[in-house]
């Protein structure tokens, strides 16, 4: 994953979307960071303000503010929904799951059949949540 090159996707969907809405000065830009995604919030963060006096003119000014998307999965059995907590996950397990997604099906089980056939949902991927500006 690069990270800069992700940053630059972020600012250049954010310069779209405010051209899109007609803002004229965007106020803050939400970040929503798949807990699943093996990036540091606080250093991504950084890394997009660090390019904002380059962006869009529209765009210098914005506040950024990264948010945790909480991961979830489904059950490929009985299609129950569920999350780490549900899956009673430890701590440790949990950490080795957030850095490769696919030792979730190492660790967990449905918490509702016991299969380990489950799918991640949520919780990966960076996206931007929401946008506040003034036209
Ligand atoms: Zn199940």
């Amino acid at each position: 994953m690069h990270e800069w090159a992700l940053a630059e996707a972020v600012i250049t969907s954010a310069a779209e979307t405010a051209r899109q809405r007609k803002l004229a000065v965007v106020d803050e830009i939400v970040l929503n960071i798949g807990e699943l995604q093996a990036i540091d919030n606080e250093l991504f963060g950084s890394l997009v303000k660090e390019q904002l006096p380059s962006a869009a003119p529209e765009l210098r000014g914005a506040k950024i503010r990264v948010v945790k998307g909480e991961a979830a999965f489904e059950c490929q059995a009985c299609k129950k929904e569920f999350c780490e907590q549900d899956a009673k996950v430890g701590e440790e397990e949990r950490e080795a799951i957030h850095f490769v997604p696919e030792m979730a099906h190492v660790y967990m089980r449905c918490p509702a059949c016991g299969s380990p056939d489950f799918s991640i949902v949520r919780g990966r991927g960076v996206f931007i949540q929401e946008i506040t500006g003034r036209p």
